[in-house]
């Protein structure tokens, strides 16, 4: 049976002892910033590949600088430390890893000086997010993403997810399956949880990070594999709501997501309404490197072995 374990407090314990409470200051704020992190199971290798480790905790430390909060450990320690609870769990499925600087001060007072932070990282069962076979029914939010100015979404802040939650069960409530959410200048943003590509004319268009966009390392792998694999390029820039309906082919990327074919936007079937034939060709190929299949990205996956005697 696997055990989950989690980092807590500088050790490796499993997770039922991993345990906050009631007056932590980040529960009580939103004051932490955030990771997801996939380890894909490969059967053949007997392995779980964690895909993109260094990049993700690059960002951890960037959303921490911008809150100003201290990561208790380095990159490359987080990344070991992320290798030992995958190997201490003993899973055989895909995983999340959700690792997390926060607040972690027993105060009151809403602020980000003169409160204790610590780091944490917790692992889950993790399986498919949303219909990557079938795709996504999508609606434009009437929640805007929030702006740069208000909580910047180039950093993961747990607060931040109001925002998101907000726009997902609005959707999910009006019978969708995500929301597409747009900026203030009523530009499109991106997902709740998730980038947004369109494809016209043969080219990739993706919000920039200016259009308040997490800085998805999903999409950053995306551009790469349609550019090498497919000799498809990718321009950031500003997306109109009504070029979405006009798109031949939209998708949504994301950790949770992977590659999520968008197949209706506002009741407007997008292309001829199910998965595109660039989407399909892309998300396959998404999957093999992600498995650790695609020996030309291996280094992007992180192998680690799970101990269970068989
Ligand atoms: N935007 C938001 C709001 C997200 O929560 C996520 C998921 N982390 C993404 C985009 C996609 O980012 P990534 O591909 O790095 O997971």
């Amino acid at each position: 049976m696997p055990t989950p374990h989690a980092y807590f407090r500088g050790e490796v314990v499993p997770l039922e002892q991993a345990k906050v409470g009631v007056m932590t200051h980040a529960f009580n704020y939103g004051t932490a910033v955030f990771e997801g992190i996939r380890g894909n199971w490969n059967a053949d290798d007997q392995a779980i590949y964690l895909f993109r480790v260094r990049e993700h905790f690059e960002r951890l430390a960037q959303s921490s600088k911008i809150l100003t909060l201290t990561m208790r450990d380095s990159v490359e320690r987080l990344s070991e430390l992320a290798v030992e609870l995958v190997e201490r769990s003993g899973y055989e499925e895909d995983v999340y890893l959700r690792p997390m600087v926060y607040t972690s001060g027993e105060v009151l007072g809403v602020r980000l000086h003169n409160v204790e932070n610590d780091t944490l990282m917790f692992i889950a069962p993790f399986g498919p997010y949303l219909d990557i076979e079938k795709g996504a029914r999508c609606h434009t939010s009437t929640w805007r993403r929030v702006n740069d100015t208000g909580i910047p979404p180039r950093a993961k802040v747990t607060g931040i997810y109001v925002n998101s939650a907000l726009a997902k069960t609005e959707a999910n409530l009006n019978g969708f399956d995500e929301a597409i959410m747009l900026n203030e200048d009523g530009h499109v943003s991106e997902g709740s949880g998730e980038n947004i590509f369109v494809l016209r004319h043969g080219k990739l268009i993706t919000p920039s990070p200016s259009d308040n966009v997490l800085e998805g390392i999903t999409a950053q792998t995306v551009v790469e594999l349609a550019r090498n694999e497919l000799g498809i390029e990718t321009v950031e820039r500003q997306i109109d709501r009504t070029e979405l309906y006009i798109a031949d082919e939209i998708f949504m990327t994301g950790t949770a997501a992977h590659v999520t074919p968008v197949i209706e936007v506002d009741r407007r079937p997008i292309g001829s309404g199910v998965p595109g034939p660039v989407t399909s060709r892309l998300s396959s190929i998404f999957f093999d490197v992600i498995r650790g299949k695609n020996a030309k990205y291996r280094h992007w996956c992180t192998p680690a072995r799970v101990r269970i005697p068989r």
